[in-house]
């Protein structure tokens, strides 16, 4: 099938077209990868543009029992809803997203909504770029919502705050009175900070844990630019799917704002230089991995390593002979 018809299908919503692309964009085949960059493009025009909302949280804090209850409130609204996820399944501690078959059972048969297992790859770069391309053909695909979900492992979260335009921090109800040790950088990316399992005998400690996290966002202030108030901190129960559509009224609240601050725009912007530029540090790795670059690499290394050259010239050498390549 040629690619503007591949392209017609999954722009008229067809899943099975849709599932085909993500996984032509998740091959390392340089063949592949040609074929995705031409489908890619082919998708481009017209626009579409879907919601992306980033979802981090450490394994069991509630993400796939979130999930699932939001996305059935959001196709109950007759929005169409995907979901992704950036880490990598070995990263993950329940396996892939759909490994276990009760994970999102009753979203992943609703006809509005669409789960798309963890890419395996091992490398987050790898496995980012990849998402990124995935969110570009749901978008293609007609999704209002697109959902990134992560774990949480090392860096990802700064990816995902990458290909997202709203970013939420789910967090479990603390015991005492600290922080969960939540690194200050995530806390800083967070437009919404989710303290969930607010139920039952959990309640009165969730509720503490909002008035923590409330407190640590005001001390922060990081984001002079946001309306008054965010970033937020609020209860929800995923399981008895409370507090959802009040965090959706502020994701909706936060995301008008930012459209008519000319805010929404300039992020999508930075966003797309970001990847451009993170492409073709990827590209150039990827090169110096290849002869005859590879080779001068180790020739090099080789007389750094018996002190024939100094590691700093030997870099401004392989630059010189990089340019001219
Ligand atoms: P994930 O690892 O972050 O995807 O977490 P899960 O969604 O698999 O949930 C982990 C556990 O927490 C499961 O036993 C859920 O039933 C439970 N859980 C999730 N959300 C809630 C909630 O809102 N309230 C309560 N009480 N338990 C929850």
């Amino acid at each position: 099938m040629d690619i503007t018809e591949r392209a017609r299908l999954i722009r008229s919503g067809d899943r099975r077209a849709l599932a085909r692309a993500i996984t032509l964009v998740e091959s390392a085949r340089p063949d592949h990868r040609d074929e995705a960059l031409a489908l890619l493009s082919a998708l481009r025009e017209p626009r579409r543009e879907a919601l992306r909302i980033g979802l981090s949280g450490t394994p069991g804090v509630g993400k796939s029992t979130f999930i699932e209850a939001f996305g059935l409130m959001l196709t109950g609204q007759g929005l169409k809803v995907a979901v992704l996820a950036v880490d990598p399944s070995s990263a993950r501690s329940g396996g892939s997203i759909l490994g276990d078959k009760t994970r999102m059972e009753r979203l992943s048969r609703d006809p509005d909504a669409f789960i798309r297992p963890s890419p395996s790859q091992s490398q987050l770069g790898g496995v980012a770029r990849r998402t990124r391309e995935a969110v570009a053909l749901c978008e293609a695909a007609g999704f209002d919502v697109v959902l990134i979900e992560t774990v949480g492992v090392g860096q990802s979260e700064t990816v995902v705050a990458q290909l997202s335009d709203l970013f939420l921090l789910l967090l479990a109800p603390a015991g005492g009175d600290e922080l969960q040790g939540v690194k200050r950088g995530i806390m800083e990316m967070a437009d919404l900070i989710l303290v969930n399992k607010a139920d039952g005998d959990l309640k009165p400690a969730a509720l503490r844990t909002v008035a923590d996290y409330a407190g640590a966002l005001q001390l922060l202030r990081h984001r002079p630019q946001d309306p008054p108030g965010f970033p937020k901190a609020m209860p929800v129960s995923a399981l008895e799917s409370a507090g959802l559509a009040k965090a959706w009224e502020e994701m909706q609240a936060l995301t008008a704002w930012r459209k008519a601050q000319g805010q929404w725009d300039r992020a999508r912007a930075d966003q797309a230089r970001h990847w451009f530029e993170e492409e073709v540090r990827q590209g150039l790795l990827a090169a110096l991995a290849r002869e005859p670059q590879k080779g001068l690499m180790a020739g090099l290394g080789d007389r750094v390593a018996c002190g024939d050259l100094a590691p700093e010239a030997a870099a401004a050498e392989m630059l010189r002979l990089l340019g001219r390549t």
